[in-house]
């Protein structure tokens, strides 16, 4: 069997055009989506990260802010620019691109954020109203795969969804969500003992570990759906993801491919939040 390709560039491209529509509307109404994105520091693949998050926001006619800080910033000084933003009423998201300095305490600025802008998702209250199945900002990866099966017309419901990895912002908030549209869920990590025994069994893996080539064709069954999150460098510098890409393709029945899969889903899933948050702000 040779799987079909989760093309995640095409999903995400429609997506775009639905979320562009929402944003003239808006517009219409005399709201323009504003996006507010704190970097701190220097590090050159956040700062990638940052620009392309700007450049879908301009792409959508959105409003977008970059606030830079130095590395040696305060706590207390982020916290205040934190707060100054959650009271600003053009900005409807606020993003602290991640990682940040380990002088600052990130479980603390993750909670300034006001959860009604929390367009990433990592909020405490948003994560409760999502494993209570109230309306939230979801987190965007994991939210991204979700929309990439729904695209593709594949349910979760009544499938051994196995999630390998249990990060907080991908591996256990996937896992989650698979269970709120009924799935049976297994999380694996790096204690788990005999990882394929878990995952030959799944109908739908998710991998988020960041290891390149770590999922091979005997950890799954034939004809399941395969997912990749990681984003990794092979040897030759290359950016590739968790799975063995060319081996498994030829015994999954779906598979999603690095670049071009998971990835372009993410960013997406921001422009989405954001709007929502700018949707919501006219009846607060
Ligand atoms: P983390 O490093 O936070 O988590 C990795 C997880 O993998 C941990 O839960 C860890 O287990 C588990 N793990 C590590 N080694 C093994 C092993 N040998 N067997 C089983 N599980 C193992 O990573 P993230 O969740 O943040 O990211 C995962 C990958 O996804 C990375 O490549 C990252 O770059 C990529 N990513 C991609 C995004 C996208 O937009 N496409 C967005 C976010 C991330 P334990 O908890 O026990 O340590």
């Amino acid at each position: 069997m040779t799987a079909e390709i989760i093309n995640g560039k095409e999903i995400a491209a429609k997506k775009r055009q639905e979320i562009g529509k929402e944003v003239e509307k808006l517009k219409e109404k005399g709201v323009v989506p504003g996006l507010a994105v704190i970097l701190v520091g220097n590090n050159d693949a956040s700062r990638t990260y940052v620009r392309n998050k700007q450049k879908a926001c301009q792409e959508l006619g959105m409003h977008s802010v970059l606030i830079e800080m130095p590395e040696e910033v305060s706590e207390e000084e982020l916290l205040a620019k934190i707060d100054e933003l959650n009271h600003a009423s053009e900005i409807h998201g606020i993003l602290v691109q991640l990682p940040i300095p380990k002088h600052i305490d990130e479980k603390k600025v993750i909670e300034s954020i006001s959860p009604s802008k929390d367009v990433d998702g990592f909020h405490p209250v948003n994560i409760g109203r999502m494993m209570t199945g109230q309306n939230a900002f979801l987190p965007c990866t994991p939210y991204g795969i979700m929309v990439l099966l729904e695209e593709t017309g594949i349910s979760p419901a009544g499938k051994h969804v196995v999630v390998v990895g249990r990060s907080n912002i991908v591996g256990k908030p996937v896992g989650q969500l698979m269970l709120n549209h009924n799935a049976t869920v297994t999380y694996c990590h790096s204690k788990t003992k005999d990882l394929k025994q878990y995952t030959k069994q799944a109908d739908i893996v998710v991998s988020a570990v960041g290891i390149a080539n770590f999922i091979k064709a005997d950890h799954i069954k034939e004809g399941a759906v395969v997912i990749d999150v990681g984003m990794n460098r092979n040897e030759a510098g290359k950016l590739c993801g968790d799975v063995d890409f060319e081996e498994v393709k030829e015994k999954a029945g779906y598979i999603t491919p690095v670049p071009k899969g998971v990835g372009p889903m993410t960013i997406t899933m921001l422009m989405y939040n954001t709007v929502k948050s700018a949707a919501e702000s006219i009846n607060r």
